[in-house]
């Protein structure tokens, strides 16, 4: 066999993009995957006709984001995207659009009034503490509230810091609310962003992959130079040889020596292959958090959801997020009906599946008169959305390691963004190390 530069362990969004990268950077890439499937938690599959992705998905930043940047620069094909539309807001009986600007705010009747004028007054003290240089990633958001808030207007909170950040609303930093896009840089700061609140229009730059998430998957095998990445599925790492630096993996079936290691599994787990890292390393990688949702996709029998966008059911309980992935792509399902998916999250700790699919098939079912009679197809799925939670309490990896030539990337090493973003934002900042250590 040839010479092998890097190994990739892991063959999700981030061990894909990385091999993609690596190898138009003119280097040979093997990727060692666990499962007989490529893609990890992003990737799509057929159940009973229909077209199912891995939990429903927006895909985010679509303009200038991480993504953006990595299809640009390394994709031959790039996957189709259709507009995302509009996210709706669901609490009781009522669906209104969310309220993306403080103009859409003030009349967001789901939310009591008093409270609006109040998270209105939290938002500029929030803004002022900004200018005072205030460090918004140790400030959580319940921090920052009025005391006399609704219950219902901090459910819709806490509804969204669970599914920004995988943490409740007492743990989830504002920093993740405030500076996470790009402002007009001729605008100053503040004012600029206190603008952007009143002129905002919404998730304009979202889409869903034509095709289902697995288009993304595909399109990137697509860009792989020919003969430069070889993908071994259902072979499993079990230990990372380290000399000076990392050497190469030993795994079920083989052993493999190589000049670099790239590890896309829980960087929590990184110690069962590599026993002597240091113990403060070690230490930091055990308080990270994962993220835990179920997911129920439902085929029915017509067209019960008509909006093009996705719903925040901040009533259900756990929470959930409901995609009508056929409105987007029709071929989804068969014909003349409904593929939709809802992600329910935070699941307790130690949860009982079948109680908990109990659970939020009852949400559905008691929300949507009717949805039960047109119930084709029922399918679960259990995974994990982003494997580190970032709150403020809770450990978080790093793209470097403490050895040299092995780094990590994936959802749990760099604090930006959330999910396929926070992946690509993470394969930026390994490409950038790993450059900085002459690697290509
Ligand atoms: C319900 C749900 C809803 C979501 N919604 C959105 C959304 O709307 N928008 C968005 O952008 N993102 C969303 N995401 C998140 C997004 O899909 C993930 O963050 C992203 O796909 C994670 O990619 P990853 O490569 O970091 O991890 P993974 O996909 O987990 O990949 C890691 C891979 O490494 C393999 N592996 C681990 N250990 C080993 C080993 N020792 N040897 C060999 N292989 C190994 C695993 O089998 C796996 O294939 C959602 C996810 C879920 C589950």
């Amino acid at each position: 066999m040839k010479e092998i530069d890097a190994i990739v362990i892991g063959s999700g969004i981030s061990g894909l993009l990385t091999a993609l990268a690596l190898s138009r950077e003119g280097k040979r890439v093997v990727i060692l995957e666990k499962e007989s499937y490529i893609g990890g938690v992003c990737r799509s599959y057929d159940v009973n006709g229909y077209r199912v992705d891995t939990g429903p998905h927006a895909i985010t930043r679509l303009e200038n984001g991480p993504l953006r940047q990595l299809m640009d620069k390394y994709f031959t094909i790039a996957p189709q995207f259709i507009p995302f539309g509009k996210y709706y807001v669901r609490i009781g009986e009522e669906v209104k659009p969310f309220p993306w600007s403080i103009n859409a705010w003030l009349t967001f009747g789901l939310i009591p009034k008093k409270d609006r004028l109040l998270l209105i007054k939290a938002l500029f003290n929030t803004l002022y503490l900004a200018k005072s240089g205030k460090d918004f990633s140790n400030i959580t958001l319940s921090e920052v509230l009025p005391d006399r808030i609704s219950l219902t207007t901090r459910r819709f909170l806490d509804w969204l810091c669970y599914f920004l950040v995988g943490a409740s609303i007492e743990n989830a930093p504002i920093s993740r609310f405030v500076d996470n896009k790009t402002h007009n840089p001729r605008s100053i700061p503040s004012v600029g962003k206190i603008y952007d609140l009143f002129i905002t229009e919404g998730a304009t730059d979202q889409g869903y992959p034509k095709g289902g998430l697995q288009a993304i998957v595909d399109a990137i095998l697509a860009s792989f130079p020919k003969g430069s990445v070889e993908i071994k599925t259902d072979e499993q790492v079990q230990k990372i040889e380290c000399g000076e630096g990392a050497q190469g993996v030993i795994t079920s079936q083989d052993s493999y020596e190589c000049k670099a290691v790239v590890y896309s599994g829980f960087s929590s787990n990184l110690p069962r292959l590599i026993p002597d890292l240091p113990a403060s390393y070690t230490r930091n990688l055990a308080t990270i958090k994962r993220v835990n949702s179920m997911t129920i996709w439902l085929g029915l029998t017509k067209k019960i959801f008509t909006n093009q966008g996705a719903e925040m059911w901040v009533d259900a309980d756990p929470y959930a997020w409901m995609v009508p992935t056929s409105n987007y792509d029709p071929a989804l399902a068969p014909k003349g009906n409904q593929l939709v998916g809802f992600a329910f999250t935070p699941l307790p700790e130690n949860y009982s599946s079948s109680a908990i699919k109990k659970k939020a098939l009852g949400t559905i079912v008691d929300s949507i008169p009717d949805i039960e009679k047109h119930i084709d197809m029922i399918h679960y799925q259990e995974l994990i959305p982003e494997k580190a939670s970032w709150g403020i309490n809770y450990g978080f990896g790093d793209v470097r390691t403490p050895i040299k030539n092995l780094y990590c990337v994936g959802t749990d090493t760099t604090k930006r963004s959330a999910g396929v973003n926070r992946a690509a934002y993470s394969v930026l900042n390994l490409l950038d190390v790993m450059k900085s250590d002459g690697f290509f």
